[in-house]
């Protein structure tokens, strides 16, 4: 079944609302994830859970009907953020999740994120046999068998208690600090638990952007560029720290104590710090992070393992691995030791440990690490191959790591360059880190020199 302008990624599907997203769209997929859910699942429940989006309520009234239309009961959770819809998947031994969240998307947009009974994303295969319901025809439920609809008001506060119940953090330490952080949760789904986990962890917190109104002044993806307000507020309150949200809470980055946004790469890496700190064991990231990772890692004697680009890709490696900490350079922090799944309130949690164990500033923790600069470029995918361009890479940087699970990456001990198709756009990425701009430019520049000539030849 084709949906015109949707993007159908591996764990979800989203798109313009009132365009390509309409009730009706979001109903069949609903329904196909629930009939797809239920058949593999001893249980008959789904969780559902939703961000601020405007638009949340009314997809929220049709994922509603479509999971009652397939026999599923539905244990709603209300507006929380997506991990902690994860979160309740488990507790509640349900048979999946749905979240509806378009993420750090614009405010135009909304999805649904597909979760399956062990808290994770559908992986590839899960997600095309889910849809293979929507061309085979989804199996309805008669009028006694109809699901019914529970409501879960606990599930933040769960989710809350459990990552004060981490070993790796010092509840009691943290308090005796008595931080003062700056907080921006863009008006998303983040205001309530991160203010309330900032609070029992004894901070000062002085918020913006709180009111989970969905009607985002700003882009909501928490780069640098957006964070003008939050290092402002950091500034003037003379936090130690501040923390940004995107709208579904899984992606967190920081503003170091001098009011400057130290980009979202520090962000795994710092939790990493603490978590291989206390227990080294194996890390996952995927192949366009930042060396930074390794860097914090490698002085804590360990190596890091990479997956393809892409949330479950990271998670189902870690699990694989029985991996301590991993997670994505986006601010994405994963700790097995709660669930796997990006989760702003851990990647908090473990942040203000590492300011209480450390004793130190963020400026000064950031540059006892070397620094790097990421450059990204894009361009139209072409139809022909990549596989040529690849060949031209490799026979251009002899001296390379090479990896090729995901386009080919190349790497030294300083710098990277990463080309891969992306999985849900007609374009290809083009990613490198190096010391400086210059020396990541010159590997994109590099990169694009093939790419633009098979371009030019079709
Ligand atoms: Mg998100």
């Amino acid at each position: 079944m084709a949906f015109e302008g949707l993007m159908v990624s591996v764990s979800g599907v989203r798109g313009r609302v009132g365009e390509a997203l309409t009730p009706e769209i979001v109903t069949q997929f609903a329904a196909a994830f629930g009939a797809f859910s239920l058949a593999r699942s001893n249980s008959n429940a789904i969780v559902l859970g939703r961000d601020s989006r405007v638009s949340g309520p009314m997809f929220h009234s049709a994922v509603v009907a479509a999971l009652q239309s397939v026999g599923a009961n539905i244990i709603d959770i209300g507006m929380a953020p997506t991990p902690t819809v994860q979160l309740a998947v488990e507790h509640h031994h349900a048979a999946g999740g749905l979240a509806i969240t378009a993420s750090h998307n614009p405010v135009e947009w909304n999805a649904l994120k597909f979760i399956g009974p062990a808290g994770l994303f559908l992986d590839a295969a899960e997600g095309k046999a889910m849809r293979a319901y929507l061309d085979m025809g989804i199996p309805r439920a008669s009028w006694d068998k109809l699901g019914v609809l529970t409501h879960d008001r606990d599930a933040i506060d769960r989710h809350i208690e459990a990552v004060l119940a981490l070993p790796f953090v010092d509840v009691e330490g943290i308090r005796s600090r008595k931080f003062v952080v700056a907080l921006d949760t863009c008006h998303g789904a983040g205001a309530d638990i991160m203010q309330r986990l900032m609070e029992r962890l004894g901070c000062v917190v002085h918020g913006i952007n709180l009111e989970p109104h969905g009607r985002f002044h700003r882009p909501p993806e928490p780069v640098a560029e957006n964070l003008g307000e939050l290092c402002a507020l950091v500034k003037k309150t003379g936090a130690v720290i501040g923390f940004a949200t995107d709208p579904d809470v899984d992606r967190l980055a920081l503003v170091s104590e001098q009011g400057t946004a130290i980009g979202e790469d520090w962000t795994l890496a710092l939790a990493a710090r603490v978590v291989l700190g206390q227990r080294p064991g194996p890390v996952v990231t995927n192949l366009s992070t930042s060396r930074i990772l390794d860097d914090v890692a490698g002085r804590l004697g360990v190596a890091v393992e990479r997956a393809p680009v892409g949330e479950v890709n990271v998670a189902t490696r870690m699990r694989d691995l029985n991996a301590v900490i991993g997670g994505e350079g986006n601010g994405g922090v994963i700790l097995p030791a709660l669930h796997l799944g990006r989760d702003a309130p851990v990647a908090v949690a473990l942040l203000l440990q590492l300011l209480h164990e450390s004793g130190g500033t963020v400026t000064a923790i950031v540059s006892s690490y070397p620094q790097y600069r990421i450059v990204k470029d894009k361009l139209d995918r072409p139809e022909a191959s990549l596989d040529v361009v690849y060949e031209a890479l490799r026979r251009g940087f002899p001296d390379a790591v090479v990896d090729t699970q995901d386009g080919l990456r190349l790497s030294w001990d300083d710098r990277w360059v990463h080309v891969r198709p992306s999985g849900t756009e007609p374009i290809v990425r083009v990613i490198a880190e190096g010391p400086t701009e210059a020396d990541a430019r010159e590997l994109v520049r590099r990169c694009r020199e093939p790419l633009d000539a098979l371009v030019g030849s079709i």
